[in-house]
C-alpha cells in the first residue's frame, strides 16, 4: 500500500498539487467492501479515484471470514436489488477465478408465502419445505413445526477472500491516510479533504467510512440518523456425522426454539456461527462501553438455541467475535445514500451481499454527481422507523 506522494501527478489518482492542496477526481473515504467495490467500478470506467483507509482495508464492519447472500428481505426493492447483485458476484468470481458465494443455498423458518413474495415477483428461485423434513434442507436442524423456505441460489459468502480480491484489483489507488474531516468550501472548487499529511480537494468525494460515515458526512451538512452497537456472534464446530449434510445459511423468525437468529457456515472450517436477531439483541453504545456480562449472557441464549434447534451442532462456542452493527431507523436491511453536490454518502446494515451492486451505483453517482432513483428510495424507507 502506498503512502501518498506529495507532489505531481501518480499512478493513484493524484491530479496535481497546489501548494499544500493536492487535488484528485473522485476521493472514496474508506476501504471496507462498499469503499473497495465502488472504487473498483470507477477504476473499470476510468475515473482517476484514490480511496483513503485509515486502517488496514476490511477492518471494519466488513471484516471477519462469512457474510450470508440472501435474496428475502421485507423490502422487495432490496430482493431486486440482492438479485442484480448476485450478477455482480458471479461477474467477481470470474474475474478473480475463485468462489466468492458458496453453494449453500439458504433456509428460513417462520414465514409465510407472503414473505416470499419479494421472491416470486422478482423471479428468485425458491420453494418450500414441510418442517417434518427439515433434515433434507438443513442437516443439523430438528423437524420444525411450521415450513421453510428455501432459497437456492443464496450461500455463505467468502469474505475475507472478497476483501483480499478487492483491495488487490485497487492495489495502488488504496492509500493508507485517516480523514479526519469533509468540507465544502464555497471558493467553488470542490471539496476539501484533511488528513495529518495533506489538504485535498476532489471534484467528488464518496464516504463509504461504515460506522464512521455520519461524523464525515456532517461535515458536508449531511445528517445521517445511525445507531451503532455491539454484537456478538459465537461459532460452533459441526459434529462429526453431520459434516456431509446440507449446510445452509439460516434464519429463524418463528421463535419455536426461544429465539430469533441468523446463521451461516464459515468456508470449509467446520464450524458455523450463529446471532440474535430482533430488537434490543444488541448492546448500545452510545452509553460508553458495554459490559461483558450482557455480551456473555448473549452467547448463552446462543449456547441453548443450538442445544434446542440444532442439534448437529456442538452448543459449546469455540469463539466469539465481537462486532459493530449500524442501523438506520428503518431497520436491519436499511441502508441509505445520501447525495449533495460533490458529496455522496452510504451506510446501513446488511450491505456485504450487495456491494457489487451497489459499488457501481456509488460510482455513478461520483462520477455524475447525481443519486440514482433507486437509491434515493431505498433511503427513503430507510428512514421510516421499523
Ligand atoms: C456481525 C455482523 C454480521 C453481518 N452479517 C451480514 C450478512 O450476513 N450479510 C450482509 O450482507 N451483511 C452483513 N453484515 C453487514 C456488513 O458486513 C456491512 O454492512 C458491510 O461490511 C459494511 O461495509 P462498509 O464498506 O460500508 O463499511 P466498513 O466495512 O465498516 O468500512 C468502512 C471503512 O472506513 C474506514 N474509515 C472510517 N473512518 C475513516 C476515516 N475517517 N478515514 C479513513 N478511513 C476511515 C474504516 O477503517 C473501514 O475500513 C454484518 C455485519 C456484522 C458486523
Amino acid at each position: 500500500m502506498d503512502t501518498m506522494d506529495t507532489g505531481g501527478s501518480t499512478g493513484s489518482g493524484l491530479t496535481g498539487a497546489t501548494g499544500l492542496r493536492h487535488s484528485i477526481d473522485v476521493a472514496v473515504i474508506g476501504a471496507g467492501v462498499l469503499g473497495l467495490a465502488a472504487t473498483d467500478a470507477l477504476l473499470r470506467q476510468g475515473v482517476d479515484v484514490v480511496c483513503f483507509e485509515g486502517r488496514e482495508p476490511g477492518q471494519g464492519q466488513s471484516g471477519g471470514l462469512t457474510r450470508t447472500f440472501r435474496h428475502r428481505h421485507d423490502n422487495e426493492a432490496v430482493v431486486r436489488l440482492a438479485a442484480e447483485a448476485l450478477t455482480g458476484w458471479r461477474e467477481w468470481e470470474k474475474r478473480c477465478g475463485r468462489t466468492l458465494i458458496g453453494p449453500e443455498g439458504a433456509v428460513y423458518a417462520g414465514m409465510e408465502e407472503v414473505d416470499a413474495e419479494g421472491m416470486r415477483r422478482h423471479s428468485v428461485a425458491h420453494h418450500w419445505v414441510d418442517g417434518s423434513e427439515a433434515g433434507t434442507v438443513f442437516g443439523s436442524l430438528s423437524p420444525t413445526s411450521g415450513p421453510l423456505l428455501v432459497d437456492p441460489d443464496a450461500g455463505a459468502i467468502r469474505a475475507r477472500r472478497t476483501i483480499e480480491m478487492l483491495t488487490n484489483w485497487a492495489g495502488e489507488h488504496i492509500v493508507q491516510a485517516h480523514v479526519h474531516g469533509v468540507s465544502v468550501p464555497d471558493d467553488g472548487e470542490g471539496v476539501e479533504l484533511q488528513t495529518a499529511d495533506a489538504i485535498y480537494r476532489a471534484r467528488h468525494v464518496l464516504i463509504c467510512a461504515g460506522t464512521a460515515t455520519p461524523h464525515l458526512a456532517a461535515g458536508a451538512g449531511i445528517d445521517i440518523p445511525l445507531d451503532c452497537a455491539l454484537h456478538v456472534r459465537p461459532h460452533f464446530p459441526v459434529r462429526e456425522e453431520f459434516k456431509d449434510a446440507p449446510l445452509p445459511c439460516w434464519v429463524d423468525r418463528s421463535g419455536e426454539f426461544g429465539e430469533t437468529v441468523y446463521g451461516s457456515v464459515i468456508g470449509s472450517s467446520g464450524t458455523y456461527v450463529v446471532g440474535l436477531i430482533g430488537a434490543s439483541v444488541d448492546v448500545p453504545m452510545n452509553a460508553g462501553l458495554p459490559s461483558g456480562t450482557e455480551m456473555e449472557s448473549h452467547a448463552r441464549r446462543l449456547s441453548n438455541y443450538v442445544r434446542k434447534a440444532l442439534p448437529g451442532l456442538v452448543p459449546e462456542p469455540v469463539g466469539v467475535r465481537v462486532c459493530v452493527m449500524s442501523k438506520l431507523p428503518g431497520g436491519s436491511d436499511a441502508f441509505g445514500v445520501w447525495h449533495t453536490p460533490g458529496v455522496t454518502a452510504v451506510t446501513g446494515h446488511n450491505l456485504f451481499k450487495l456491494a457489487p451492486v451497489l459499488g457501481e451505483a456509488l460510482a455513478d453517482c461520483a462520477h455524475h454527481d447525481r443519486l440514482p432513483a433507486v437509491l434515493a428510495e431505498a433511503t427513503e424507507h430507510a428512514l421510516v422507523e421499523a
